[in-house]
């Protein structure tokens, strides 16, 4: 299990960082979750600019998390891909292939297929995504406005022999990934969001050893000085991790 965070940076872009996307080589397959804006440079430069990527994974639909999804895709048509490219969205696949169109990426002038599923048909056993709450926030918003967003968001438990990788992409709180914190040999933390007490109580309770991704929180920072250094790391997007 190799992994390396290509993008780091949480909605507020940060100079120097692109935005969220992590490369994983997990039982012979490049997985990418998340593609936030940088991905189509980073895959450059780590040579995954053509067939080698097999899946995207997507864990919600926020821009950081996605928008550099078409550049991905404009760059495979450029560089004459062949191999099936495969995208496992949360929600509103259809609506998604539609802006394709929007695009001008038509399927009929791709040189791969493109096959567009939702995750909760993700055909890897060991790819387990663990709904959470992040967008339960405009709740109010889509019902008030009869919207169409299924306010679907994932975290994911990556499995390969004996370790386990976490990524828990953006979560509002802990709460949907904290039973399962203490089975990762690594966890890739939402380190902006969840609050203070909820990261002391977790970080305590479980022995995992985590990346602080997607920003700093102050919560965050007040934390760090009371925790052993060897437990955490900054995200770094260039340095490979294997597990
Ligand atoms: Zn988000």
């Amino acid at each position: 299990l190799k992994i390396r965070i290509l993008g780091s940076a949480p909605g507020k872009p940060v100079s120097g960082k692109n935005h969220a996307c992590i490369w994983c080589l997990t039982h012979d397959r490049n997985i990418l979750f998340d593609c936030g804006e940088g991905a189509s440079q980073q895959l450059m430069k780590f040579k995954l600019d053509k067939d080698q990527i097999d899946s995207i994974i997507i864990s919600h639909m926020h821009p950081d998390h996605v928008s550099g999804i078409y550049q991905v895709l404009l760059m495979f048509k450029l560089n004459e891909r062949i191999s099936e490219l495969r995208i496992f969205l949360p929600e509103q696949e259809d609506e998604f292939a539609k802006t394709l169109e929007l695009f001008y990426l038509f399927k009929q002038l791709m040189p791969f297929k493109i096959r567009i599923k939702n995750i909760e048909n993700l055909d890897m056993n060991w790819i387990i995504p663990l709904k959470n709450d992040h967008l339960q926030k405009y709740k109010k918003l889509v019902k008030e406005q009869g919207l169409k967003n299924k306010m679907l968001s994932y975290s994911f438990i990556i499995s390969e022999k004996d370790k386990k990788l976490i990524y828990t992409s953006d979560v509002n709180t802990l709460d949907f990934v904290k039973n399962n914190l203490g089975e990762g040999d690594l966890v890739i933390l939402d380190s902006v969001h969840p609050v203070y007490e909820e990261l002391e109580q977790n970080i305590k309770d479980h022995r995992f050893r985590f990346i602080i991704n997607h920003g700093l929180s102050d919560a965050m920072k007040k934390l760090l000085p009371l925790i052993s250094r060897e437990r955490y790391d900054f995200a770094d997007e260039e340095k490979e991790i294997q597990l």
